[in-house]
């Protein structure tokens, strides 16, 4: 038997770290509905050129983190929105129960581990 109200939590638990994570590095556009790394400040007069080299680096790497975390916050945003339908918990592959180990590993997992996606 599926505890969702466990899963459901861990669910919340990981959203908030994932948006946590995000506003650090960037923030949400809410005309796309996805999340954009914060351009640097502009460049001050004093700042040399290995600072600004640096600065860019740093765009990109949050760049790059962002795509990373982004698809990971909508998988949990789309487990937690099916979390009350009969489906969820639910193999998309041969319809048997997920195993609660493995949605504990995973709670956004839609397989099991039979099915395992690679
Ligand atoms: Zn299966």
């Amino acid at each position: 038997m599926l505890d969702k109200k466990k899963i459901k939590e861990k669910l919340e638990v990981e959203r908030d770290i994932l948006l946590e994570e995000l506003r650090d590095m960037g923030k949400l556009n809410t005309d796309t509905g996805e999340w954009e790394a914060t351009p640097e400040e502009l460049a001050t007069p004093e700042t040399d050129q290995n600072d600004m080299a640096d600065r860019f680096e740093d765009f990109e790497a949050r760049s790059s983190m962002i795509k990373t975390l982004e698809p990971r916050l909508n998988s949990i945003l789309k487990a937690l929105k099916g979390l009350n339908r009969d489906s969820f918990g639910k193999c998309e592959v041969c319809k048997k129960e997920i195993e609660m180990t493995r949605l504990e590993a995973n709670p956004a997992a839609r397989t099991c581990k039979e099915h395992l996606e690679n």
